[in-house]
């Protein structure tokens, strides 16, 4: 299927979107769980954890959670907003082709489901040592996860579509010449006519560059998953988490955190980290590079299971940030300086960056490249 045409009107969304917007106020300012420890307690909010880590020094782990996980989905739900709002007043402003293309841009990168999940983990993991009540937040998360999930159907192409139809856009197709080359703007999804001969042109609609195939895409590709390989390493045998005590300092590493999981009874919890955090990145890094090798044309049936294969190592590829969430999270929680105290180790970050370039890596590959060796297709 290419294209489906909402059901919910214009209004709908641009509701929906204002109470994501009210919602993501509310959990980021409100305490998401309150922990106990001797008398003591300490309250923590995603942006007091972002600070926290910030102030520890580990700036890499603070930058990299603070975007994915605060910054850029708020930026899609503003600019979900201002999208829809301007096709609903009939008027697009200059900004709009530049305003969506970066809305494009950040989609793949808004990961609050994944921050929920890590909440959850967090909190299991301390329900073993510490008495840990939940607070409004974490409800704000919980909702503000359903909220985004329905709103991440809600594509650039899309909200294209809809001023589309609200006659404020070119119509896609609506000026190309069959007889030459056609391709797809990957931004908006304007179907019009590029030469084949130059590596890119401008799209004619949103000024986007359009290509027919992703650029170096092999090479780029091969460049990714080194770099994620080499970063593997450390992300694997440093620790992600030190717990410091009176009596003393423990690393954590993440297959470590597992174990942990698995010996406190959380079994479940302990799949799904083990999932997120050994078996998607192995996956995403095994695939990919097999994708690359064998590229041969062996008939439209297994080239379409390639397709799919690539689409869910696409679709799976944020989960494996549970962990760093997590570890952000218990150093916000169990900060009670002299009594116990949670540090982000040097393995949270590079295991981070894994994530980071794996994901790169997946945007890269272009699936079509395995279609193109299709030899009924060939010039
Ligand atoms: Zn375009």
């Amino acid at each position: 299927m290419l294209y489906r045409q909402s059901a919910v009107p214009l209004d709908g969304w641009i509701a929906l979107t204002i109470a994501a917007l009210i919602v993501f106020c509310i959990a980021n300012a409100s305490p998401i769980a309150t922990l106990s420890i001797q008398g003591n307690t300490v309250q923590a909010s995603l942006p007091g954890a972002l600070w926290l880590t910030w102030q520890q020094g580990n700036w890499i782990l603070a930058i990299m959670t603070g975007l994915v996980g605060f910054w850029l989905p708020l930026s899609q739900l503003l600019f979900l907003l201002w999208g829809l709002w301007s096709i609903r007043a009939g008027r697009l402003s200059a900004d709009f082709e530049l305003g969506m293309r970066l809305f494009h841009r950040f989609a793949p990168w808004s990961m609050v489901p994944v921050l929920m999940l890590g909440l959850l983990v967090a909190i299991v993991k301390f329900s073993g040592f510490a008495h840990l009540e939940p607070e409004f937040g974490l409800w704000g998360f919980a909702v503000l996860t359903v909220l985004l999930t329905i709103l991440s159907r809600f594509s650039a192409h899309r909200l294209w579509r809809y001023a589309e139809d609200a006659l404020l856009v070119p119509m896609s197709g609506g000026l190309v010449n069959l007889e030459q080359s056609i391709a797809s703007c990957d931004a908006c999804a304007y179907v019009q006519n590029a030469p084949l001969s130059e590596p890119s042109a401008s799209c004619q609609r949103c000024g986007e560059r359009v290509r027919f195939r992703k650029a170096d895409s092999t090479s780029r590709v091969w460049a990714l998953l080194l770099a994620a390989s080499i970063v593997y390493i450390p992300a694997n045998i440093l620790p992600v988490m030190q717990l410091r005590t009176a009596t003393g300092v423990s690393m954590h590493t993440i297959v470590g955190g597992v174990i942990e999981l698995w010996n406190m009874g959380s079994w479940d919890l302990a799949i799904i980290v083990f999932l997120a955090s050994v078996v998607v990145p192995m996956t995403k890094l095994l695939v990919l590079a097999a994708l690359q090798i064998n590229h041969r044309w062996r008939g439209p049936v297994i080239q379409r299971q390639r397709t799919r294969l690539y689409e869910a190592v696409e679709f799976i590829g944020q989960w494996s940030m549970l962990d760093v969430f997590v570890v952000l999270l218990m150093t916000a929680l169990a900060n009670f300086p002299g009594i116990s105290e949670i540090v982000a180790g040097p393995g949270a970050a590079s295991f981070g960056m894994v994530v980071v370039l794996t994901m790169l890596a997946a945007l890269s590959y272009d699936p079509r490249q395995g279609w193109d060796q299709d030899p009924a297709l060939r010039p």
